[in-house]
């Protein structure tokens, strides 16, 4: 045995708190991430997750305009893996899961409210928060005031044109 324990992942930007709630549970339970890719999240957890269930991840600290997990507000995922890090009676896990939605505002998992994404950065949203540019592409929230301030002229058509060709 080496007379250290290493850590399983090196302390990173990417470790974040976090609430989490596994579909159709209504309470969240707080965590944090120690891991993550624009494709998936690692996370700490107090339960055992199963593969393929549907968990929704809100980051504490959302901060839009920064990179890593915390420039979007919540997360929907889909657990990869799970293992057990520490032994009863306080067991603990890592969850492995691949991001299946990321969104500005707290994803509902109702399925009621009708969703679209945002033609410029791809984050899925609710449609009644999503703002239309004069050529009719939606936008989010941060990605609209981003376009708002784009002065008139070639370069605000040159973005007018690659948001249109998204969405043709
Ligand atoms: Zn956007």
């Amino acid at each position: 045995m080496p007379p250290y324990v290493e850590r399983i992942y090196p302390r990173s930007a990417s470790e974040a708190p976090i609430k989490y709630s596994v579909a159709n549970a209504s309470a969240y339970r707080c965590s944090r991430t120690l891991n993550s890719s624009p494709g998936g999240l690692c996370f700490e957890t107090d339960q055992r997750l199963v593969p393929e269930e549907e968990v929704c991840v809100v980051m504490d600290n959302y901060k839009p305009d920064q990179p890593g997990p915390e420039r979007y507000r919540s997360y929907l995922t889909r657990i990869r893996w799970a293992k057990s890090i520490s032994p009863s009676p306080n067991e603990r896990f890592i969850a492995g899961t691949q991001i299946v939605a990321c969104s500005h505002e707290v994803l509902i998992s109702t399925g009621e409210e009708r969703c679209h994404v945002c033609d410029l950065c791809g984050a899925l949203m609710q449609e009644c928060l999503l703002h239309g540019t004069k050529d009719n592409a939606q936008l989010c929230g941060p990605c609209h005031q981003h376009y708002c301030a784009i002065p008139d002229g070639k370069i605000s058509e040159c973005v007018e044109r690659f948001l249109i060709g998204n969405v043709v």
